[in-house]
């Protein structure tokens, strides 16, 4: 995939494809604000661990949901990993200290941040993960809104 396409489609028939796929797509992001969309079950988080382990910050069998814990940090800050499924408010989001965070070079993966457009910044990449038959997945990279992107 090249950083300039706008949109990019992949299929995975499994989760070990999934993983194998994020890493791919950690090690070309390397660093920025990710959402990743999809229903519950998905693979937000099964595509978070190949992300984190691609950019060598932690194996994936150590990355694990931040649904309790919200923010998981991994490498050293060159990772965060965050769930915002048990916020509701967008006061409680802000207490998370999200702005401080997407000013670090770091990749910042976001699962259920969508529900939250305003506290999010322009310059993102969006990642639409669909559950098809099986264990298929339909994997939708968009394009990332970045200066460094946009035609000049
Ligand atoms: P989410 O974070 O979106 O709620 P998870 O990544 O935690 O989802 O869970 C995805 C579930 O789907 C896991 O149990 C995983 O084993 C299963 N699965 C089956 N096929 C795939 C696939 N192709 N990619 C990712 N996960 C898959
Ligand atoms: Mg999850």
């Amino acid at each position: 995939m090249e950083s300039s396409a706008s949109r990019a489609v992949f299929r995975t028939a499994s989760e070990e494809e999934t993983i194998a796929l994020g890493a791919r797509l950690g090690r070309e992001l390397q660093r920025g604000v990710v959402l990743l969309i999809g229903n519950l079950g998905a693979g937000k988080t099964t595509l978070a661990k190949g992300m984190v382990s691609g950019l060598g910050a932690a194996p994936p069998e150590d990355v694990s949901s931040p649904t309790f814990t919200l923010i998981h940090e991994y490498g050293g800050g060159r990772v965060y990993h965050i769930d915002l499924y048990r916020l509701d408010e967008p006061r409680q989001v802000e207490t998370l200290g999200l702005d401080e965070l997407f000013d670090r070079d770091a990749l910042v993966l976001i699962e259920w941040g969508e529900r939250f457009p305003q506290l999010l910044p322009d310059a993102r990449t969006e990642i639409h993960i669909r559950a098809l038959e099986d264990d298929t997945r339909e994997i939708e990279v968009g394009q990332a809104l970045s200066p460094a992107n946009l035609p000049a």
